[in-house]
């Protein structure tokens, strides 16, 4: 790569690779970008909280935020490093291919964000408008004094938005391919079934915790939660793990328990898949209890501008049409959906998301930077800097 952007887009790449930046430690990140989006008058505010860091990064003082573009630089742990090629914190370029922990979830996405919002910082000026990045170290663990902190600090203060863009890796097999318009809910919850313990050579089965849990898992396997609706594919139903206090070969368990994950779309709710539970847990005729995790909210924006913009920019760079989806897992978009007209989600490939030997492509790296470039152009001729309603919509929804 030759051009001036390119070098300085795989440099700023390898810097924030080169930190360990482990959740929700954000290492070094925040000052390199501070002191990149400083240096280009772009307004810097930290916004830490407990051990996560965050960082709103500002074309403008306004509160009015036209578009925020939103990611994070905590990544997964590396897991056993001698299975990578590479150091996972040393980020290596092999054969045009960027190697290094968080080379697509996603410091990519953030280098290639905050490279193309400096790129077209004077023409947000001269259209007037507002563009932040909100950046936070506390995505991959529990996301509670990150993204979803700060989005509700910035309403109290004062701050309103009107469209966003998540980073996130959602391109499957070529960058460009999948932009994410929702997400799916997510409901944990750990059941347990009592039963009695008893020598195994004269157990009645129907005090066994184990066969109920087992019947409940075969049935819960076989049901339809529902058929799924638009843009959202049917509730899918996983077990996690199942276990039992066993003591002894010989004695039957006392009680066991397992833990099950819905990924579920807006045709069922948390509240009707905990009753369709119960209904098979009773008939099992055991004694139990369930103790369920708060749920994550399926959300589904408005298909809209954004959308629309996104896919001609990804047409324009590689020449494909993106289809709009709502799978894979959860991600910050649920703790902005609230606050915005609009939300769109868009990343480079995931095929190798948290594995060991994470890496890009130095193409895709750049038609990311492209891609985002692009957009953000076209979306400040585009977009009329508008008042914001005083008070922000909700498009979260569950029954
Ligand atoms: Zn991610």
């Amino acid at each position: 790569m030759t051009d001036p952007i390119q070098k300085q887009l795989v440099e700023l790449t390898t810097q924030l690779i080169d930190e360990r930046s482990i959740t929700p430690d954000a290492a070094d990140c925040f000052d390199i970008l501070s002191k990149l989006c400083q240096q280009h008058g772009l307004i810097c505010q930290r916004f830490d909280r407990h051990a996560t860091q965050n960082l709103l990064i500002s074309t403008s003082s306004s509160k009015q935020v036209d578009l925020l573009l939103s990611g994070h630089v905590d990544v997964v742990p590396p897991g056993d490093i001698t299975k990578w090629r590479f150091d996972p914190f040393q980020a290596i370029i092999d054969q045009s291919t960027l190697y290094g922990r968080g080379a697509v979830d996603m410091k990519s996405s953030v280098a290639a964000m905050v490279l193309a919002v400096i790129a077209n910082r004077e023409q947000c000026h001269r259209a007037s408008l507002s563009v932040a990045i909100l950046l936070t170290s506390d995505e991959e663990g529990d996301a509670i004094d990150g993204t979803q902190y700060v989005m509700s600090t910035l309403d109290v203060m004062g701050y309103r938005f009107r469209h966003a863009l998540v980073g996130e890796p959602t391109s499957v097999d070529h960058v460009g391919d999948t932009v994410k318009i929702g997400r799916r809910g997510s409901l944990t919850g750990q059941i347990t079934v009592l039963g009695q313990q008893s020598h195994v050579a004269y157990a009645s089965q129907d005090i066994n915790p184990l066969f109920a849990i087992s019947q409940f898992i075969h049935e819960a396997r076989l049901t339809q939660w529902d058929l799924g609706c638009a843009h959202f594919n049917a509730t899918q139903f996983c077990v996690v793990s199942a276990h039992s206090d066993c003591v002894a070969t010989n004695v039957t368990p006392r009680e066991a328990t397992c833990v099950v994950n819905f990924r579920y779309s807006p045709a069922s709710s948390h509240r009707t898949l905990r009753m369709q539970v119960n209904t098979l847990l009773r008939r099992t005729g055991m004694e139990y209890h369930v103790q369920w995790s708060r749920p994550n909210l399926p959300f589904l924006s408005q298909r809209g501008m954004l959308s629309k913009l996104i896919a001609t920019s990804i047409d324009k760079t590689c020449q494909i049409k993106p289809i709009l989806s709502t799978s894979g897992g959860t991600s910050d978009a649920r703790y902005i959906a609230q606050y915005v007209d609009e939300i769109i989600e868009f990343g480079p490939r995931n095929h190798t998301a948290h594995q060991i030997d994470e890496h890009i492509s130095l193409s895709d790296l750049e038609k990311l930077y492209r891609i985002y470039q692009s957009f953000i152009d076209d979306y400040s001729q585009q977009v009329a800097p508008v008042m914001m309603p005083p008070k922000h919509t909700r498009v979260a929804a569950d029954k």
